[in-house]
């Protein structure tokens, strides 16, 4: 009796380094960079505890000890999509396991904000327009129910904005919208903003503010310098030099978060939504929405104007996640959004 419980506890061993064994990495889907850091990269210090359990004379041999599933550290695999991404643009990083996870971690200096899904944690990333091109490293600390961590690692291609620099003339009476004295504050407004994450827009691509997609007047990262050089800055957003009364419609659902005149971008809207992502509406002539109202995609925000540091009627569209500008364009071309959802539209 006792020879063959011996025996099965050897047999439940073999076992278990069959499972704790180096997983076979997964196909790569083309887009997709992934790593699989499975539990080989830690010594699993659990086969010790299952032997040690002495076989009893109770009368209850069929009373299994622990479940040696839970025993194993969490598989986990770090996906990062798309592997090489250009600066201004968004990233998706995701970790998916065979169990409940938490996940935190950094991109180069950016702490980034995961979120809980099935089995999974995932997080959209901006990468700043003056972001360094190049190989930028990822850390993510995966911890399971149990508490035990693992750390994965990998490493994000940074690509260079082929963008261009134009010059800006602004009329005399509005050169003090340039001044930091006035944009300074507007800023630190907005990032009070961006700050709040709340999940709401469900991870469908987002379509045009505009019903009818007109041409850009200017695109989204262009470096622009303002007469004189007092002002020097990125294009944070997409202009559409459409008719003042245009309709703006919500590109995605979302909880309004701003809706006020202010100096530098006039009446402007900003859309909370949630994973840290929000979008913002400037110039307008008329503003339809109120802070804290929930809209549908398609909803009229308010129409086109040329209120603030605007030389004529625009329609502005910018996006931000985590605060970081990023190209809008690109969220109506891809669908980015939760682990699990990320199938195109
Ligand atoms: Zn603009």
């Amino acid at each position: 009796m006792r020879r063959l419980l011996w025996l099965a506890g050897v047999a439940c061993l073999l076992v278990l380094a069959a499972c704790s064994g180096v997983a076979d990495l997964p196909a790569l889907p083309r887009e997709v960079l992934s790593l699989s850091l499975g539990p080989s990269r830690t010594p699993t210090p659990v086969p010790t505890t299952t032997p040690t359990a002495t076989p009893t004379p109770t009368l209850t041999p069929t009373a299994t000890p622990t479940p040696t599933a839970t025993l194993r550290p969490a598989e986990a695999t770090l996906r990062v999509d798309p592997p090489s991404v250009g600066q201004g643009k968004t990233l998706v990083v995701s970790v998916r396991s065979d169990r409940a996870i938490k996940a935190r971690g950094a991109l180069g200096g950016m702490a980034l904000s995961f979120y809980p899904a099935d089995n999974a944690a995932w997080a959209v990333v901006g990468i700043p327009l003056d972001a360094p091109a190049g190989e930028m490293p990822l850390q993510v600390e995966v911890t399971d129910a149990q508490g035990r961590t693992q750390t994965l690692t990998a490493s994000v291609q940074i690509v260079a904005n082929a963008g261009s620099v134009i010059t800006l003339n602004i009329p005399p009476d509005k050169r003090e919208l340039l001044e930091p004295e006035v944009t300074g504050p507007e800023l630190a407004q907005l990032r009070a903003v961006w700050n709040e994450q709340t999940p709401l827009w469900r991870g469908s691509a987002f379509r045009s503010p505009l019903a009818n997609v007109a041409p850009a007047s200017a695109g989204f990262g262009q470096y622009r310098i303002f007469d004189g050089g007092a002002l020097r800055d990125f294009h944070t957003g997409i202009d559409y030099a459409v008719p003042s009364g245009t309709p703006i419609q919500a590109p995605a659902a979302g909880r309004v978060v701003v809706a006020e005149p202010m100096k530098v971008r006039g009446n402007n809207i900003w859309i909370d939504h949630g994973w840290g992502v929000y979008s913002g509406y400037f110039h307008l002539s008329s503003l339809a929405v109120e802070p804290g109202q929930l809209v549908k995609p398609g909803q009229t925000l308010g129409t086109v104007g040329t209120t603030g540091r605007s030389t004529g009627p625009h329609l502005h569209w910018e996006m931000r996640v985590n605060g970081v500008a990023v190209d809008p364009l690109e969220w109506t071309r891809r669908a980015i959004g939760p682990v699990g959802r990320e199938a195109g539209p």
